[in-house]
């Protein structure tokens, strides 16, 4: 039941490149819930655009993840309650911590918009056997994660909750889907005043870097 105290939340998941059906399935299903602990109500809204043009470096190999979050800063803008994650099928680098060797993710802190890279979410990418059970759950935290971000979270010392930053797949696989009690405790706080903290083209937070044995 909608109270005074229930958030209304508009998420546009965006997807670039190649449709993929099932994963966009999984994510809508996956991202209507995980917000309702924190007293949000999600409607999520799936888009299609082609891959943005002028994003590969060539030496690095890799996309930049700036472009897609500028194309995200201005789709659907000034909504207070609208928020936005692209979901793209390429390997990305963050503009703004250029150090970092990839990106799992990026966010605008406090902003509005997010991105996720599904490449090295995929098992195959490590040279292990198709598994879309593990992938899909693997996007589902990344993407919780950076909406997390969005929504006014930092990163977490408890290496279960979703906000712990990644490192590596590894450290992904360890998280659980949902935030520990302190981060949902702040969240529910970040949900409750997201009109009056929001702010716009906030740097961003990178997450994933050196290559992780663990
Ligand atoms: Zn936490
Ligand atoms: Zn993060």
């Amino acid at each position: 039941m909608q109270t005074e105290d229930t958030a209304r939340l508009e998420l546009h998941l965006v997807v670039f490149g190649r449709p993929q059906a099932r994963l966009e399935r999984h994510l809508e299903a996956g991202l209507r819930d995980a917000f309702s602990a924190s007293g949000a109500t999600t409607d999520v809204y799936l888009s299609h655009y082609a891959q943005i043009a002028g994003t590969l470096d060539e030496g690095r190999q890799q996309h930049s993840s700036g472009p897609f979050l500028h194309f995200l800063d201005v789709f659907n803008p000034n909504e207070p309650n609208s928020i936005k994650l692209g979901v793209i099928d390429e390997d990305l680098y963050s503009d703004s911590h250029p150090s970092l060797n990839f990106i799992f993710g990026e966010a605008r802190v406090g902003g509005d918009s997010c991105v996720i890279s599904t490449t090295r979410l995929d098992p195959r990418f490590y040279g292990l056997p198709h598994n879309e059970r593990l992938f899909h759950a693997r996007a589902l935290k990344e993407a919780v994660h950076e909406l997390g971000h969005v929504l006014g979270l930092a990163h977490c010392a408890d290496a279960q909750c979703i906000m712990h930053f990644s490192n590596c797949i590894e450290d992904t696989d360890i998280k659980r889907a949902q935030p520990c009690d302190a981060c949902a405790e702040k969240l529910r706080g970040c949900v409750k005043r997201r009109g009056k903290f929001r702010v716009t083209r906030a740097p961003g937070s990178g997450q994933g870097s050196r290559p992780c044995s663990s």
